[in-house]
Protein backbone atom coordinates (compact mmCIF):
# COMPACT_ATOMS: atom_id res chain seq x y z
CA UNK A 1 0.00 0.00 0.00
CA UNK A 2 0.76 3.35 -0.29
CA UNK A 3 1.24 4.41 3.28
CA UNK A 4 3.50 1.37 3.73
CA UNK A 5 5.84 2.17 0.49
CA UNK A 6 6.52 6.10 2.04
CA UNK A 7 7.56 4.69 4.92
CA UNK A 8 10.69 5.01 6.39
CA UNK A 9 11.75 2.25 5.06
CA UNK A 10 15.34 1.12 3.57
CA UNK A 11 14.14 0.01 0.47
CA UNK A 12 12.72 3.72 -0.01
CA UNK A 13 14.42 6.22 1.97
CA UNK A 14 15.96 8.05 -1.02
CA UNK A 15 11.95 8.87 -1.64
CA UNK A 16 11.36 9.39 1.90
CA UNK A 17 14.46 12.14 1.95
CA UNK A 18 12.58 14.19 -0.42
CA UNK A 19 8.84 13.70 0.46
CA UNK A 20 8.89 17.51 1.17
CA UNK A 21 10.16 18.03 -2.54
CA UNK A 22 8.13 17.74 -5.56
CA UNK A 23 10.67 16.27 -8.15
CA UNK A 24 14.49 15.70 -7.73
CA UNK A 25 16.73 15.67 -11.32
CA UNK A 26 19.74 13.64 -11.49
CA UNK A 27 21.82 14.85 -14.54
CA UNK A 28 24.43 12.65 -15.81
CA UNK A 29 26.72 13.76 -18.82
CA UNK A 30 29.64 11.33 -19.81
CA UNK A 31 31.10 12.99 -22.40
CA UNK A 32 31.78 16.14 -20.25
CA UNK A 33 32.21 14.49 -17.15
CA UNK A 34 28.85 16.80 -15.72
CA UNK A 35 27.26 14.91 -12.28
CA UNK A 36 24.41 17.31 -10.76
CA UNK A 37 21.24 17.16 -9.02
CA UNK A 38 18.63 19.46 -9.79
CA UNK A 39 15.73 20.05 -6.90
CA UNK A 40 12.35 21.77 -6.74
CA UNK A 41 10.78 22.28 -3.88
CA UNK A 42 7.64 24.13 -4.24
CA UNK A 43 6.07 25.58 -7.03
CA UNK A 44 3.00 26.95 -5.56
CA UNK A 45 4.21 30.50 -6.22
CA UNK A 46 5.80 29.86 -9.80
CA UNK A 47 8.31 27.72 -11.28
CA UNK A 48 11.46 27.02 -9.06
CA UNK A 49 14.08 29.92 -8.61
CA UNK A 50 17.58 28.68 -7.68
CA UNK A 51 21.31 29.64 -8.22
CA UNK A 52 23.28 26.59 -9.30
CA UNK A 53 26.14 25.97 -6.77
CA UNK A 54 29.56 24.24 -7.97
CA UNK A 55 31.48 21.97 -5.13
CA UNK A 56 33.94 19.38 -4.88
CA UNK A 57 31.35 17.33 -2.79
CA UNK A 58 32.54 14.29 -1.39
CA UNK A 59 29.25 11.82 -1.70
CA UNK A 60 26.14 12.07 -3.72
CA UNK A 61 24.29 12.17 -0.16
CA UNK A 62 26.54 15.09 0.55
CA UNK A 63 25.40 17.19 -2.17
CA UNK A 64 21.39 15.48 -2.31
CA UNK A 65 21.60 17.15 1.28
CA UNK A 66 23.10 20.27 0.15
CA UNK A 67 20.50 20.90 -2.58
CA UNK A 68 17.36 19.87 -1.12
CA UNK A 69 17.88 21.96 2.16
CA UNK A 70 19.08 25.05 -0.08
CA UNK A 71 15.96 24.32 -2.44
CA UNK A 72 13.87 24.64 0.47
CA UNK A 73 15.33 27.67 1.65
CA UNK A 74 14.91 29.25 -1.76
CA UNK A 75 10.84 29.10 -1.41
CA UNK A 76 10.80 30.71 1.96
CA UNK A 77 13.06 33.54 0.60
CA UNK A 78 10.67 33.72 -2.75
CA UNK A 79 8.08 34.13 -0.77
CA UNK A 80 9.10 36.37 1.54
CA UNK A 81 10.24 38.64 -1.14
CA UNK A 82 6.69 38.23 -2.61
CA UNK A 83 8.25 37.41 -5.86
CA UNK A 84 6.56 34.98 -8.88
CA UNK A 85 8.79 32.14 -8.23
CA UNK A 86 9.14 28.70 -5.98
CA UNK A 87 11.93 27.27 -4.34
CA UNK A 88 14.57 24.92 -6.18
CA UNK A 89 18.54 24.71 -6.63
CA UNK A 90 20.74 23.24 -8.69
CA UNK A 91 24.58 21.30 -7.31
CA UNK A 92 27.28 20.39 -10.01
CA UNK A 93 29.83 18.00 -8.49
CA UNK A 94 32.64 19.06 -9.32
CA UNK A 95 35.68 21.65 -8.52
CA UNK A 96 35.12 25.07 -9.64
CA UNK A 97 38.92 25.48 -10.08
CA UNK A 98 39.59 22.61 -12.06
CA UNK A 99 36.43 20.66 -13.36
CA UNK A 100 35.23 23.79 -15.78
CA UNK A 101 34.57 23.76 -19.53
CA UNK A 102 31.99 25.83 -21.67
CA UNK A 103 30.49 21.87 -22.69
CA UNK A 104 29.93 21.29 -19.44
CA UNK A 105 27.49 24.05 -18.73
CA UNK A 106 25.99 23.70 -21.97
CA UNK A 107 25.18 20.01 -20.84
CA UNK A 108 24.13 21.96 -17.85
CA UNK A 109 21.74 24.22 -19.76
CA UNK A 110 20.44 21.26 -21.60
CA UNK A 111 19.16 19.74 -18.65
CA UNK A 112 17.77 22.78 -17.01
CA UNK A 113 15.95 22.85 -20.65
CA UNK A 114 14.42 19.38 -20.39
CA UNK A 115 12.12 20.61 -17.38
CA UNK A 116 10.40 23.42 -20.01
CA UNK A 117 10.03 26.47 -17.35
CA UNK A 118 9.67 24.34 -14.28
CA UNK A 119 13.14 25.58 -12.96
CA UNK A 120 15.24 28.86 -13.43
CA UNK A 121 19.13 28.83 -12.70
CA UNK A 122 21.93 31.06 -12.53
CA UNK A 123 25.17 31.94 -10.34
CA UNK A 124 25.68 30.69 -7.07
CA UNK A 125 28.54 30.11 -5.13
CA UNK A 126 31.39 28.37 -7.62
CA UNK A 127 29.72 29.64 -10.64
CA UNK A 128 29.94 33.08 -12.47
CA UNK A 129 27.93 34.80 -14.68
CA UNK A 130 30.43 33.45 -17.45
CA UNK A 131 29.69 29.73 -16.96
CA UNK A 132 25.75 30.57 -17.59
CA UNK A 133 26.73 32.31 -20.84
CA UNK A 134 28.07 28.62 -22.17
CA UNK A 135 24.56 27.30 -20.10
CA UNK A 136 22.27 30.29 -21.84
CA UNK A 137 23.19 28.55 -25.59
CA UNK A 138 21.02 25.81 -24.54
CA UNK A 139 18.51 27.22 -22.50
CA UNK A 140 16.34 30.53 -21.54
CA UNK A 141 15.48 29.30 -18.26
CA UNK A 142 18.58 31.16 -17.23
CA UNK A 143 18.35 34.28 -14.95
CA UNK A 144 21.59 36.95 -13.61
CA UNK A 145 23.02 37.11 -16.47
CA UNK A 146 25.95 40.47 -17.45
CA UNK A 147 23.83 43.12 -18.83
CA UNK A 148 25.32 43.15 -22.03
CA UNK A 149 23.64 39.32 -22.31
CA UNK A 150 20.48 41.16 -21.43
CA UNK A 151 20.66 40.20 -17.68
CA UNK A 152 19.94 42.91 -14.53
CA UNK A 153 23.71 42.81 -13.84
CA UNK A 154 25.40 43.80 -10.28
CA UNK A 155 22.83 42.33 -7.47
CA UNK A 156 24.50 43.60 -5.16
CA UNK A 157 22.88 47.04 -5.37
CA UNK A 158 19.14 46.19 -4.91
CA UNK A 159 21.03 43.93 -1.56
CA UNK A 160 22.15 46.80 -0.74
CA UNK A 161 18.86 49.27 -0.89
CA UNK A 162 17.09 46.10 0.74
CA UNK A 163 19.49 46.27 3.43
CA UNK A 164 18.88 49.84 4.38
CA UNK A 165 15.10 49.50 4.04
CA UNK A 166 15.54 46.82 6.63
CA UNK A 167 17.52 49.40 8.96
CA UNK A 168 14.65 52.04 7.92
CA UNK A 169 12.18 49.28 9.62
CA UNK A 170 14.13 48.18 12.41
CA UNK A 171 14.81 51.88 13.53
CA UNK A 172 11.26 52.21 12.83
CA UNK A 173 9.98 49.66 15.36
CA UNK A 174 12.52 50.43 17.81
CA UNK A 175 12.73 54.41 18.02
CA UNK A 176 8.88 55.51 16.18
CA UNK A 177 10.99 56.95 13.32
CA UNK A 178 12.83 55.26 10.21
CA UNK A 179 15.32 57.83 10.14
CA UNK A 180 18.93 56.26 9.17
CA UNK A 181 21.05 58.98 10.18
CA UNK A 182 20.21 59.78 13.42
CA UNK A 183 21.75 56.40 14.96
CA UNK A 184 24.88 54.09 15.08
CA UNK A 185 26.14 51.17 12.90
CA UNK A 186 28.70 48.86 13.51
CA UNK A 187 29.06 47.22 10.07
CA UNK A 188 30.96 43.99 9.65
CA UNK A 189 32.78 43.69 5.90
CA UNK A 190 32.88 46.37 3.06
CA UNK A 191 32.54 44.33 0.38
CA UNK A 192 30.20 45.01 -2.76
CA UNK A 193 26.73 44.65 0.20
CA UNK A 194 28.44 46.49 2.80
CA UNK A 195 30.13 49.55 0.89
CA UNK A 196 26.97 50.31 -0.47
CA UNK A 197 25.16 50.22 2.77
CA UNK A 198 27.96 52.07 4.82
CA UNK A 199 27.93 54.76 2.36
CA UNK A 200 24.05 55.32 2.33
CA UNK A 201 24.42 55.08 5.98
CA UNK A 202 27.05 57.96 5.75
CA UNK A 203 25.08 60.07 3.12
CA UNK A 204 22.20 60.09 5.62
CA UNK A 205 24.56 61.57 8.12
CA UNK A 206 25.09 59.01 10.35
CA UNK A 207 27.86 57.26 12.39
CA UNK A 208 29.31 54.34 11.61
CA UNK A 209 31.84 51.83 13.38
CA UNK A 210 33.37 49.67 10.26
CA UNK A 211 36.19 46.55 9.92
CA UNK A 212 37.53 44.40 7.33
CA UNK A 213 40.41 42.92 6.48
CA UNK A 214 41.05 44.49 3.03
CA UNK A 215 42.73 48.06 3.68
CA UNK A 216 41.74 48.99 0.73
CA UNK A 217 38.30 49.45 1.39
CA UNK A 218 38.61 51.00 4.67
CA UNK A 219 40.44 53.63 3.19
CA UNK A 220 37.51 53.88 0.44
CA UNK A 221 34.81 54.39 2.98
CA UNK A 222 37.10 57.07 5.02
CA UNK A 223 37.55 59.13 1.12
CA UNK A 224 33.37 58.70 1.45
CA UNK A 225 33.07 59.99 4.58
CA UNK A 226 34.90 63.06 3.89
CA UNK A 227 32.06 64.20 1.52
CA UNK A 228 29.38 63.31 4.02
CA UNK A 229 27.91 64.61 7.20
CA UNK A 230 28.54 61.22 8.64
CA UNK A 231 31.50 59.38 10.38
CA UNK A 232 33.42 56.87 10.58
CA UNK A 233 35.46 54.94 12.75
CA UNK A 234 37.86 51.98 11.75
CA UNK A 235 38.02 48.96 14.46
CA UNK A 236 39.82 46.01 14.65
CA UNK A 237 37.71 42.87 13.26
CA UNK A 238 36.91 40.99 16.63
CA UNK A 239 35.95 44.51 18.01
CA UNK A 240 33.45 44.60 15.71
CA UNK A 241 30.92 43.12 17.96
CA UNK A 242 31.36 44.88 21.23
CA UNK A 243 30.72 48.74 19.73
CA UNK A 244 28.41 51.03 21.44
CA UNK A 245 26.21 51.18 18.39
CA UNK A 246 22.24 50.86 17.88
CA UNK A 247 22.20 48.35 14.81
CA UNK A 248 25.15 45.65 13.61
CA UNK A 249 25.23 45.31 10.45
CA UNK A 250 26.91 42.06 9.39
CA UNK A 251 28.16 42.01 5.29
CA UNK A 252 30.86 39.87 5.44
CA UNK A 253 29.84 35.93 6.43
CA UNK A 254 27.62 33.44 7.95
CA UNK A 255 27.55 32.21 11.50
CA UNK A 256 28.40 35.57 13.38
CA UNK A 257 25.51 35.06 15.58
CA UNK A 258 26.45 32.34 17.85
CA UNK A 259 27.75 31.67 21.26
CA UNK A 260 30.82 33.53 21.44
CA UNK A 261 29.44 36.86 19.93
CA UNK A 262 26.31 36.87 21.51
CA UNK A 263 27.36 38.02 24.69
CA UNK A 264 29.43 41.31 23.57
CA UNK A 265 26.83 42.34 22.17
CA UNK A 266 25.66 45.87 22.89
CA UNK A 267 23.30 46.81 20.15
CA UNK A 268 19.32 46.24 20.25
CA UNK A 269 19.52 44.88 16.48
CA UNK A 270 21.37 43.04 13.70
CA UNK A 271 20.50 43.96 10.10
CA UNK A 272 22.53 43.05 7.11
CA UNK A 273 23.13 40.91 4.62
CA UNK A 274 25.02 37.98 5.48
CA UNK A 275 23.62 34.62 4.86
CA UNK A 276 22.75 31.95 7.25
CA UNK A 277 23.98 35.05 10.32
CA UNK A 278 22.23 32.57 12.73
CA UNK A 279 24.66 29.63 13.77
CA UNK A 280 21.57 27.27 15.04
CA UNK A 281 17.93 28.04 15.76
CA UNK A 282 18.44 28.53 19.34
CA UNK A 283 20.55 31.24 18.78
CA UNK A 284 17.36 33.28 17.23
CA UNK A 285 15.90 32.41 21.35
CA UNK A 286 19.28 33.81 22.63
CA UNK A 287 19.04 36.72 20.87
CA UNK A 288 15.12 37.27 21.54
CA UNK A 289 15.89 36.33 25.41
CA UNK A 290 18.29 39.34 25.22
CA UNK A 291 16.22 41.72 24.30
CA UNK A 292 18.04 42.04 20.74
CA UNK A 293 15.56 42.44 17.35
CA UNK A 294 16.95 39.89 14.83
CA UNK A 295 15.91 40.82 10.85
CA UNK A 296 15.82 37.53 9.50
CA UNK A 297 18.96 37.53 6.95
CA UNK A 298 16.92 35.75 4.15
CA UNK A 299 14.46 38.95 4.35
CA UNK A 300 16.91 41.61 4.61
CA UNK A 301 19.15 40.38 1.72
CA UNK A 302 16.51 39.81 -0.99
CA UNK A 303 16.95 42.78 -3.68
CA UNK A 304 19.19 40.43 -5.29
CA UNK A 305 16.71 37.61 -5.65
CA UNK A 306 14.06 40.53 -6.64
CA UNK A 307 16.30 41.96 -9.10
CA UNK A 308 16.44 38.47 -10.64
CA UNK A 309 13.30 37.62 -10.57
CA UNK A 310 12.14 40.49 -11.99
CA UNK A 311 14.42 39.97 -15.54
CA UNK A 312 11.50 37.95 -16.37
CA UNK A 313 9.56 41.51 -16.79
CA UNK A 314 12.09 43.06 -19.13
CA UNK A 315 15.30 44.70 -17.21
CA UNK A 316 14.49 47.84 -15.01
CA UNK A 317 16.53 48.68 -12.73
CA UNK A 318 14.04 51.70 -11.35
CA UNK A 319 11.35 49.00 -11.32
CA UNK A 320 13.48 46.55 -9.26
CA UNK A 321 14.22 49.09 -7.02
CA UNK A 322 10.84 49.83 -6.34
CA UNK A 323 10.08 46.18 -5.30
CA UNK A 324 12.62 46.20 -3.13
CA UNK A 325 11.16 48.75 -0.35
CA UNK A 326 8.46 45.89 -0.31
CA UNK A 327 11.41 44.43 2.33
CA UNK A 328 10.38 47.08 4.20
CA UNK A 329 6.96 45.98 4.57
CA UNK A 330 8.15 42.06 5.15
CA UNK A 331 10.13 43.55 8.29
CA UNK A 332 7.78 45.15 9.96
CA UNK A 333 5.39 42.36 9.50
CA UNK A 334 7.57 39.82 10.98
CA UNK A 335 8.77 42.20 14.12
CA UNK A 336 4.95 43.09 14.58
CA UNK A 337 3.81 39.00 14.41
CA UNK A 338 6.71 38.42 16.87
CA UNK A 339 6.17 40.91 19.08
CA UNK A 340 2.57 39.67 19.44
CA UNK A 341 3.01 36.06 19.31
CA UNK A 342 6.49 35.96 21.67
CA UNK A 343 7.66 34.09 18.66
CA UNK A 344 11.73 34.65 17.35
CA UNK A 345 11.71 37.04 14.39
CA UNK A 346 13.05 34.01 12.33
CA UNK A 347 9.95 31.56 13.64
CA UNK A 348 8.04 34.32 12.30
CA UNK A 349 9.63 34.77 9.16
CA UNK A 350 8.97 31.17 8.10
CA UNK A 351 5.40 30.74 9.57
CA UNK A 352 4.47 34.11 7.06
CA UNK A 353 6.26 32.33 4.19
CA UNK A 354 4.45 28.79 5.02
CA UNK A 355 1.00 31.20 5.50
CA UNK A 356 1.55 33.24 1.84
CA UNK A 357 1.89 29.83 0.43
CA UNK A 358 -0.97 28.05 2.30
CA UNK A 359 -3.27 31.13 0.78
CA UNK A 360 -2.09 31.07 -2.63
CA UNK A 361 -3.61 27.69 -2.90
CA UNK A 362 -2.09 25.40 -5.86
CA UNK A 363 -3.78 28.00 -8.21
CA UNK A 364 -0.51 27.69 -10.03
CA UNK A 365 0.58 24.48 -11.14
CA UNK A 366 3.56 24.18 -12.81
CA UNK A 367 4.24 20.15 -13.76
CA UNK A 368 3.13 21.52 -17.36
CA UNK A 369 5.41 24.25 -17.52
CA UNK A 370 3.59 26.83 -18.99
CA UNK A 371 6.06 29.86 -18.28
CA UNK A 372 7.26 32.12 -20.48
CA UNK A 373 10.41 32.32 -21.59
CA UNK A 374 11.52 35.55 -21.97
CA UNK A 375 14.77 35.38 -24.09
CA UNK A 376 14.87 33.47 -27.52
CA UNK A 377 18.58 32.68 -27.76
CA UNK A 378 18.54 28.78 -28.41
CA UNK A 379 19.46 27.29 -31.00
CA UNK A 380 21.00 31.05 -32.17
CA UNK A 381 24.72 30.17 -30.90
P1 LIG B 1 31.97 40.34 -0.79
O1 LIG B 1 32.85 39.15 -0.88
O2 LIG B 1 32.03 41.37 -1.87
O3 LIG B 1 32.26 41.10 0.60
C1 LIG B 1 32.60 40.49 1.79
C2 LIG B 1 33.50 41.45 2.55
O4 LIG B 1 33.76 40.91 3.85
C3 LIG B 1 34.86 41.64 1.84
O5 LIG B 1 35.16 43.02 1.75
C4 LIG B 1 35.83 40.92 2.78
O6 LIG B 1 37.14 41.49 2.75
C5 LIG B 1 35.14 41.11 4.12
N1 LIG B 1 35.59 40.18 5.15
C6 LIG B 1 35.96 38.89 5.01
N2 LIG B 1 36.35 38.39 6.21
C7 LIG B 1 36.21 39.38 7.10
C8 LIG B 1 36.45 39.47 8.51
N3 LIG B 1 36.92 38.46 9.21
N4 LIG B 1 36.16 40.64 9.13
C9 LIG B 1 35.70 41.69 8.43
N5 LIG B 1 35.47 41.66 7.10
C10 LIG B 1 35.73 40.52 6.46
O7 LIG B 1 30.50 39.79 -0.61
P2 LIG B 1 29.12 40.57 -0.81
O8 LIG B 1 28.58 40.30 -2.15
O9 LIG B 1 29.27 41.97 -0.33
O10 LIG B 1 28.21 39.78 0.21
C11 LIG B 1 28.32 39.94 1.62
C12 LIG B 1 27.41 38.95 2.32
O11 LIG B 1 26.06 39.12 1.87
C13 LIG B 1 27.75 37.48 2.02
O12 LIG B 1 27.46 36.69 3.16
C14 LIG B 1 26.79 37.12 0.89
O13 LIG B 1 26.51 35.74 0.85
C15 LIG B 1 25.56 37.91 1.30
N6 LIG B 1 24.67 38.21 0.18
C16 LIG B 1 25.12 38.94 -0.89
C17 LIG B 1 24.26 39.23 -1.94
C18 LIG B 1 24.70 40.05 -3.13
O14 LIG B 1 23.85 40.47 -3.92
N7 LIG B 1 26.00 40.29 -3.32
C19 LIG B 1 22.93 38.76 -1.92
C20 LIG B 1 22.48 38.03 -0.80
C21 LIG B 1 23.38 37.76 0.22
Amino acid sequence: MLAERTSMTKEFELFDRMSEHEQVVFCNDSSTGLRAIIAIHDTTLGPALGGCRMQPYSSVEEALEDVLRLSKGMTYKCAAADVDFGGGKAVIIGDPKTDKSPELFRAFGQFVNSLGGRFYTGTDMGTTMDDFVHAMKETNFVNGLPEVYGGGGDSSIPTAAGVLYGIKATNQMLYGNDDLGQHIYAIQGLGKVGFKVASGLLEAGARIFVTDINQESLRAIEEVATKTTGNVQIVANEAIYSQEADIFVPCAFGGIINDATIPQFKVRAIVGSANNQLLDDRHGKLLRDKGILYAPDYIVNSGGLIQVADELYGINHERVLVKTKHIYDAIMEVYEEAANSGKTTEESANAMCEKRIADRGRRNSFYSAPAKPKRSFRNHS
